[in-house]
């Protein structure tokens, strides 16, 4: 991935894709404090715009904040960094992935004393869990790895460190040949996807764990709250046992790497009729809608670049 074309926006400056470097002495890369952020920009109708921009900015900042970090960039010059790297790249759909981190004035635990950087790369990346899971669902696995208990690493800070519990969990899963996990938290509930928010459909009411299941607060799954709604639907949060998917009409998967996904199969059990449901189609179809730029209600959530 290091060696291509293209401009990453580092502390500042844009600079060549291949000379966005770090030292190997980088706090972070020793002892995992760090935050970031996925985020997507769509070739909409009205051309190319980010999706809920101010709302992955806020939270990278508040992730950064959870983790004691002091980002010494406001949030419109994050906004205007996310743009220009998209423009600069001349991409018209794309991810974009914002990163803050510890430098490398010092190591030892503590970070003081360190600067705190910042990058913003972008990049084209279809859909994260394959074009065929989209129609067909995918195959899910129960983990053997309990999610983060939520006064571990700080569950609603989207934190590098987190992500190696995702890392063990996802490997598992696809070594056993499904396509995903499904984390349950240390009461043994279910909280979330390796990098993905989980909802199930019965009897044509939608839930979600809530959060002090561990997950994060995905702003793909507060898309859905908005869509349940407009669509008439009701939506539940609320704590959720690995069978009540097993016995539920429909399951998929939030993100916005992932976005909408169906899920057909937990642990070999067919979920429903084994593959996309009615309503999770539904919630699909009106999530492109939305970030395609075809819904003027939600307009405000896409920041042209
Ligand atoms: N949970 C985890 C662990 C994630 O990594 C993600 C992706 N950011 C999500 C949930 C979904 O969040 P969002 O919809 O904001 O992308």
């Amino acid at each position: 991935m290091a060696d291509r074309d293209g401009k990453i926006w580092m502390d500042g400056q844009m600079v060549d894709w291949r000379d966005a470097k770090i030292h190997v002495l980088t706090h972070t890369l020793h002892y995992g404090c760090g935050a970031f952020e996925g985020v997507r920009a769509y070739n909409t109708v009205n051309g190319t715009a980010i999706f809920r921009l101010e709302d992955h900015t806020e939270r990278l900042l508040n992730s950064s904040k959870i983790l004691r970090m002091k980002v010494p960039f406001s949030k419109e010059e994050l906004n205007e960094a996310q743009k220009a790297v998209v423009r600069g790249n001349k991409l018209e759909s794309c991810y974009l992935r914002p990163l803050t981190w510890i430098g490398d004035k010092k190591l030892g635990v503590s970070p003081k004393g360190n600067d705190i950087h910042v990058m913003v790369a972008a990049w084209a990346w279809g859909a994260y869990l394959g074009e065929e899971g989209m129609t067909r669902g995918i195959r899910v696995k129960t983990s053997s790895y309990a999610r983060h208990h939520v006064n571990i690493t700080m569950t609603q800070a989207k934190a590098v460190s987190n992500y190696t519990n995702s890392i063990l969990a996802n490997t598992e899963a696809t070594d056993d040949g499904y396509d995903e996990a499904l984390l349950l938290d240390t009461s043994g509930f279910v909280s979330e996807g390796s990098g993905e928010n989980v909802f199930i459909v019965k009897d044509g009411v939608v839930y979600t764990p809530d959060l002090s299941a561990g997950a994060l607060k995905g702003i793909t799954r507060d898309t859905v709250l908005h869509i349940c709604q407009d669509l008439g639907l009701e939506l539940v949060q609320k704590r959720i046992t690995r069978d009540e998917v097993y016995i539920a009409d429909e399951a998929f998967f939030s993100g916005t790497a992932a976005e909408i996904t169906p899920i057909r199969e937990l642990d070999r059990i067919e979920i429903g009729s084994g593959s996309r449901g009615p309503i999770t189609e539904k919630i699909q179809t009106a999530f492109f809608d939305i970030v395609n730029g075809r819904n003027p209600k939600y307009a405000h959530w896409l920041s042209k670049v």
